[in-house]
């Protein structure tokens, strides 16, 4: 955690990096039985065009300026979720970690997790909904490995897999020096983790009421993570969609691997959760993320849900 917290003094939110910080880290809420959890592990800024590569430039602009963000950098939040269901603990996507220093402000999911009072050794299974650095990297951390449960399954795709084994960048707009760290941070989990790894071909149930599936589209394996319990349901979309996505389902993301299949699965998906009216959380909406989708003529709404507490 050296990295981490040598950039403390470049962080301009409140309260100090720790299990007392002020800021808030965590969510709660239920679905049925199953507990959930949602735990930012920060934000990323990536340059802000990544968030809409096919975009025209001035209606991208304008759509900036409405939502009363900054031209140049977009912050993109960094949610992980905790499921507690049958007396499995499910971490589902594990943050950035520390490698990647151009991204102070994330990387924190190891303190917040502590916070929440959620023990490492407690965690039963991972589920990774792909292999992107910002979901993969939270288990690379020094000491991590060590401190999780030797029989602990991690969950992804057989496809994720075979991927990152020799992966294409030929479609994405991300900078290059990103690429490098995406294939080097995917190989170094495939070979710490490869004896706990536990490939999926489509679907599959980790826990009761806790189902995986692949969507594919912004890698090959990509896998978003259905909560169904007691009549009530939710969504763990990963990074099917952003916060673009809803008014531009149609705009591309610069991190996905085959962006017209992204934008496939993205509507797909955006449908669905507008007809079943169910929850929503996703990697990079801002925290907690928690919202409902609605059709709005062509394109969709994005309604957050109101905090309780
Ligand atoms: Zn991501």
């Amino acid at each position: 955690m050296k990295k981490a917290n040598a950039v403390l003094d470049n962080t301009s939110h409140p309260g100090r990096r720790g299990p007392d910080e002020l800021v808030p880290s965590r969510y709660a809420l239920k679905v049925g039985e199953i507990d959930v959890l949602v735990i930012s592990d920060g934000v990323i800024s990536p340059p802000s065009a990544t968030m809409a590569t096919n975009a025209d430039p001035a209606v991208y602009a304008t759509w900036l300026d409405d939502m009363f963000l900054p031209t140049e950098v977009f912050d993109w939040a960094l949610n992980t979720v905790v499921v507690r269901s049958g007396g499995r603990i499910v971490l589902v996507d594990a943050g950035l970690g520390v490698e990647y220093p151009d991204f102070p402000r994330a990387g924190q999911l190891g303190h917040r997790l502590e916070a929440a009072g959620i023990d490492l050794s407690s965690v039963t299974d991972v589920v990774l909904t792909h292999m992107h650095m910002d979901h993969v990297g939270g288990l690379l951390v020094d000491g991590v490995r060590e401190r999780l449960r030797p029989d602990l399954r991690i969950h992804v795709a057989a496809a994720e897999l075979k991927f990152w084994e020799s992966p294409d960048f030929s479609r994405t707009a991300m900078p290059p020096s990103i690429q490098d760290v995406l294939r080097r941070s995917a190989r170094q989990f495939m070979n710490e983790y490869r004896s706990q790894l536990r490939p999926f071909g489509e679907e599959h149930e980790v826990a009761p009421g806790v189902a995986v599936t692949r969507t594919g589209g912004h890698t090959p394996g990509h896998s978003v993570v259905r909560l169904v319990s007691g009549g009530d349901r939710l969504t763990f979309a990963g990074d099917a969609l952003f916060p673009v996505s809803f008014e531009h389902p149609d705009w591309h993301n610069g991190f996905e691997h085959d962006p017209e299949e992204a934008t496939r699965v993205r509507v797909r998906l955006l449908r669905e959760l507008a007809a079943t009216r169910e929850p929503l959380v996703a990697t990079h909406l801002p925290f907690p993320s928690v919202c409902h989708v609605a059709v709005a003529g062509d394109a969709f709404r994005w309604v957050p849900a109101v905090w309780d507490y």
